[in-house]
């Protein structure tokens, strides 16, 4: 990118405007050797800025969706600048899935069903399978939170979520809105725990945890936009879509890591499975939070 205004001469050296760091007088290089800040002290016009800051996003969405891995294997190759930060794009990604799943979808409701006990035939006890038995063992388990020290401390917490639960069964819309409200959270928290079984999984490959987890941002970056359409589609469309998916996520995994095909399935069928695991029992766990937290 050639500078639009040609420097004045200069004569002695001028530090860094940013960091202090002393350039050299001529040739005054472009980018501050320390910090990488410009050393033209102009503001580029807004159209070039608008323009070029288009360009990067259409750039980045074209690796993101038509290339699987293509974003990951240029951040390794340190080709940065051209495409959007990895966090960057994630954010915006995430951000405009719950966006639009709160704007459109937030209408569900979740209905909250306590189970305190199984009965003799081990059917679960509800409210409305058999009342008296539920009445019997939540008064039970209000007395358990009223008189601490009475209960053991998992009989305790128990109580007191199933207490919540009971409370909330005639809210479902509540607890819905709780749950779409902390779920970006839980989804940043499983970011890590994806790039962690990608670095188990790919344990003899040359990379670091931070390549994993840039890794992990693109693949999380490009399901969100990926769910937005398929939340979209006819359910009889669905199976093709999700078999896509993996296709993408396959690709990805090959062009980034390498190896034979059918070993980079089985990797990806591991990854897949603790990863599912891991998502649900966050579900479960964001469930229990939504019920309880007030
Ligand atoms: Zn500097």
């Amino acid at each position: 990118m050639q500078p639009d205004v040609a420097r004045a001469a200069v004569t002695a050296p001028e530090p860094c405007p940013n960091c202090g760091a002393v350039l050299p007088v001529a040739p005054v290089p472009r980018y501050c050797w320390q910090c990488g800040q410009d050393t033209l002290r102009i503001v580029p016009p807004l159209r070039r800025r608008a323009r070029d800051a288009v360009d990067r996003y259409v750039r980045t969405l074209v690796a993101l969706i038509a290339r699987p891995g293509r974003l990951t294997e240029e951040y390794i190759a340190n080709r940065r600048e051209r495409y959007l930060p990895p966090l960057r794009l994630y954010l915006t990604a995430s951000f405009l899935f719950f966006l639009i799943v709160k704007v459109l979808g937030a209408t569900g409701s979740i209905h909250v069903v306590v189970a305190p006990m199984v009965d003799n035939h081990g059917h679960a006890v509800t409210a409305t399978s058999n009342p008296a038995a539920y009445q019997a063992e939540m008064a039970k388990m209000h007395a358990c939170v009223d008189h601490p020290g009475s209960c053991s401390w998992g009989r305790t917490l128990a109580s007191r979520i199933a207490l919540a639960g009971d409370a909330q069964s005639s809210h479902p819309e509540v607890v819905a809105q709780r749950m779409i409200a902390r779920a970006p959270n839980a989804v940043f928290m499983l970011l890590p725990v994806f790039a962690a079984l990608l670095m188990l999984a790919y344990r003899r490959r040359r990379y670091g945890y931070a390549t994993h987890f840039v890794f992990s941002l693109h693949m999380h970056a490009f399901w969100f936009l990926a769910l937005l359409v398929l939340w979209q589609l006819p359910p009889v469309a669905l199976p093709i879509g999700v078999l896509m998916l993996a296709a993408h996520a396959w690709r990805a995994l090959q062009r980034v890591y390498g190896g034979r095909w059918w070993v980079t399935l089985g990797r990806a069928g591991l990854v897949v499975s603790f990863y599912l695991l891991a998502l649900a029992a966050t579900v479960v766990g964001l469930s229990i939070a939504s019920v309880i937290v007030t």
